[in-house]
């Protein structure tokens, strides 16, 4: 059955050789995160279907169009986490994270399940790397989370994206926007797609977020929310920029930029890249400060932000330099006979112990089918193991690149040989990066 060997429709696999680059956009996201002290938490992959409707918001996209909602056996409705933000304040609730010293501070990597149309950069399951930021109201915190976001784009190389900001104020300053919004667009009705229309009695802000073209026209004519704020909310926002200046992070304000989840207070932010054509954010967030006590909680001001991971992906794909190399065999053990293999399989084993990447056959191949399989993996060394070699104990490792050659015991101090050889190398590139970071 051709099912069995497909993968679902919106879905992907990410193969050995493309997996170094993912673990490296990881680790990376997740250690310049540690530096502002955010630290991992990790929630399930499903939660209680109400959660979502609870904190996403009933009239989004994502609540009524998106999500994969089941019963489960024992008849309950579980849906799939569609976003990262919902489940962590939902752990935080329920572990009591809140009694202890805030700020809480915390970074994930999930995967998100949507149900939309798949194209470039738009999965049914997808994978976001985010931050929350739990307790404080203050414009530095704001700053925080934007620079953290800037700085993890900074560091995995990639340029060309622009930071869009915007407020979307809080309730009260809110209702008095969505009132003049609704009466202008309820005067440009007949231009609006299907959806629009729908959204115009539920949610009017959606319409400012509408990807169609005509929508689109609608929304530039009409009245923005900055004009809106209240003076607390406007105090925020220009102390936000205040702080974003103060950290030389160059922003451009936004008033389109609504976001599609209904949690949002107050700053919103979006980064956006001039390389990913229609599905260009890449990262995406705010300020929550209502969510905690919509779940049932104290009210705990709180922010953060999600990156889509296969959107950063995309864009490193295009800049390979960016990205590291694959790790590589330092050595590989070349056996003729069946003692001499038995040795080589010790050695390695014994420099795995060491944390050195060695292998030797343990297929049964010839000794001349392994030399061609040491080429293709791309191994660095090679050491051969006849007869004569366990004899005296002694062989010559090869330096696959250059053709050198040298003779090595086959004992502990060839581990001390690679071991030297790989920091030579770990040196030569650092210099080199020096190098490029003077030049530049
Ligand atoms: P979009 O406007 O592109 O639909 P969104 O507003 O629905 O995005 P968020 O819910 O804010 O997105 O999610 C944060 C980030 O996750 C997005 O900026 C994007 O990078 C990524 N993302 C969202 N949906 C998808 C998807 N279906 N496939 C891949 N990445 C996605
Ligand atoms: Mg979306």
């Amino acid at each position: 059955m051709a099912l069995i060997t497909k993968a679902v429709r919106g879905t992907g696999d990410v193969l050995p050789s493309a997996s170094y680059g993912w673990r490296y956009i990881e680790d990376t996201a997740m250690s310049v995160a540690r530096d502002f002290g955010y630290h991992e938490i990790r929630t399930p992959v499903f939660e209680h279907t109400e959660l979502f409707q609870r904190s996403v918001g009933e009239t989004t996209d994502v609540v009524q169009k998106e999500m994969y909602t089941f019963n489960d056996k024992g008849g309950r409705s579980i849906t799939l986490r569609p976003e990262g933000t919902a489940g962590v304040a939902r752990a935080a609730l329920e572990h009591g994270l809140f009694n202890q010293a805030l700020p809480i501070k915390t970074s994930y990597i999930v995967s998100c399940y949507r149900y939309e149309k798949p194209q470039a950069g738009r999965l049914r399951e997808f994978h976001q790397f985010g931050v929350e930021y739990f307790g404080s109201a203050e414009a530095s915190a704001d700053a925080e989370v934007i620079f953290l976001a800037s700085l993890i784009l900074k560091e995995l190389g990639i340029t060309g994206v622009s930071l869009h900001i915007n407020s979307i104020g809080c309730p009260e300053c809110r209702a008095e926007y969505q009132k003049a919004l609704k009466a202008y667009l309820e005067s440009q009705k007949d231009g609006l797609c299907h959806t629009c229309l729908d959204r115009l009695g539920r949610n009017p802000m959606r319409v400012l977020d509408c990807k169609s073209g005509e929508c689109a026209k609608i929304a530039a004519g009409a009245p923005v929310i900055m004009d809106y704020l209240c003076g607390e909310c406007r105090g925020h926002f220009e102390n936000v920029k205040g702080y974003l200046e103060a950290v030389d992070i160059k922003y451009e304000i936004d008033t389109k930029i609504v976001r599609g989840l209904d949690y949002y207070t107050r700053t919103v932010f979006e980064f956006i890249s001039d390389e990913l054509g229609a599905q260009a954010t890449v990262c995406a967030g705010g300020r929550y400060d209502g969510l905690t006590e919509q779940l049932g909680g104290p009210r705990i001001p709180a922010l953060g932000f999600a990156m889509g991971l296969e959107r950063i992906w995309i864009i490193l794909q295009g800049k390979k330099e960016s990205l590291p190399d694959p790790p590589r065999c330092e050595v590989y053990f070349i056996s003729n006979g069946e003692q001499a293999r038995k040795r080589c399989f010790a050695i390695a084993c014994r420099l795995r112990e060491g944390g050195i990447y060695a292998d030797c056959d343990t297929v049964g191949r010839g000794f001349k089918a392994q030399l061609k399989y040491a080429d293709k993996i791309g191994a660095r060394h090679t050491v051969f193991v006849g007869d004569d070699e366990l004899k005296t104990g002694r062989a010559r490792i090869r330096n696959m690149e250059t053709g050198d050659e040298e003779e090595v015991r086959l004992d502990s101090s060839l581990y001390t040989v690679l071991y030297n050889k790989s920091i030579d190398r770990q040196l030569a590139d650092m210099a080199e990066m020096l190098n490029e970071a003077s030049e530049s």
